[in-house]
């Protein structure tokens, strides 16, 4: 039988002042999913993830997650719920050391939990066990749990959001542009990062410009062009079709 979405966009329609960006887009994510948006500038993927989380004031259509309709919710539900963000600005705290960083993850997580909350309260000992699974799935920022995080490479800063994301053991994380502006062997490792991820139960929605990576990694690709969908496949009908990749996929 058909699997139950984890993500359901429904005909989501969303505006910047008079400036309609998203015209009807739908999309699904299944548990366990790497799913990636992928188009031109300017097309409305950014606006698809911040419209999702709850980030533009005008928005209309459906978003469920885990069966509830957050659309109308306020954003920090979402978190509550288990849906995680990390935007293209990465974030990090200056003044703050990698580990302490993490450490906000679960400051945000243990707020949560006062919440709406997936119920449990974290530990001390939890919490040192996070930062140990984290430190194993991110050997680069193990080694580099006490420097000042702003002294870090882009690359890694950007790893660091994800991790910091992760420190809350989100059901779903949504990715905008994690590879922008990184050296590619840093992309390489965060994209194998994002396979341990999916293997570890967490499910993920990318926003991406480096479509050929992408691709080795996604399940599913949808295509976002003028505000909608215009085509949505398995990642490997994709990677055999460069009329269609060339036709809406160049930058
Ligand atoms: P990119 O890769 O360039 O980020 P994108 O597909 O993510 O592309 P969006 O950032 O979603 O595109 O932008 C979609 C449209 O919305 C663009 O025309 C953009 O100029 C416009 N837009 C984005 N943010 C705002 C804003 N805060 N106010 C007004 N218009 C905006």
């Amino acid at each position: 039988g058909a699997v139950q979405p984890l993500l359901a966009v429904e005909d989501l329609r969303a505006w910047y002042g008079h400036s309609h960006i998203l015209q009807g887009l739908s999309l699904e994510v299944r548990p366990g999913e790497i799913v990636t948006l992928v188009g031109r500038n300017g097309a409305g993927k950014t606006t698809t993830l911040k419209a999702i989380m709850g980030l533009v004031a005008k928005r209309e259509g459906r978003v469920t997650f885990a069966g509830a309709d957050i659309l109308h919710r306020p954003p920090h539900e979402r978190f509550h719920r288990g849906l995680a963000y990390v935007p293209e600005e990465r974030r990090i705290v200056p003044g703050l050391t990698v580990e302490e960083n993490l450490r906000l993850g679960i400051l945000a997580a243990k707020g949560a939990a006062k919440g709406a909350g997936r119920g449990a309260r974290v530990t001390r000992r939890d919490e040192a066990r996070r930062i140990e699974v984290i430190a194993e799935t991110f050997p680069r920022l193990k080694q580099r749990l006490k420097q000042e995080a702003i002294t870090m490479s882009g690359g890694e800063q950007q790893m660091l959001a994800i991790a910091r994301a992760l420190m809350a053991e989100p059901v779903m994380v949504l990715l905008d542009e994690p590879s922008e502006g990184i050296m590619p062997i840093l992309v390489e490792e965060m994209f194998a990062q994002f396979v341990a991820m999916k293997r570890a139960g967490t499910t993920i929605l990318l926003v991406e410009q480096n479509v050929e990576l992408a691709l080795d990694v996604s399940d599913r690709v949808y295509i976002v062009d003028g505000g909608a969908v215009v085509y949505h496949a398995p990642a490997a009908a994709l990677r055999d079709d460069p009329e269609i990749q060339a036709r809406y996929c160049a930058v």
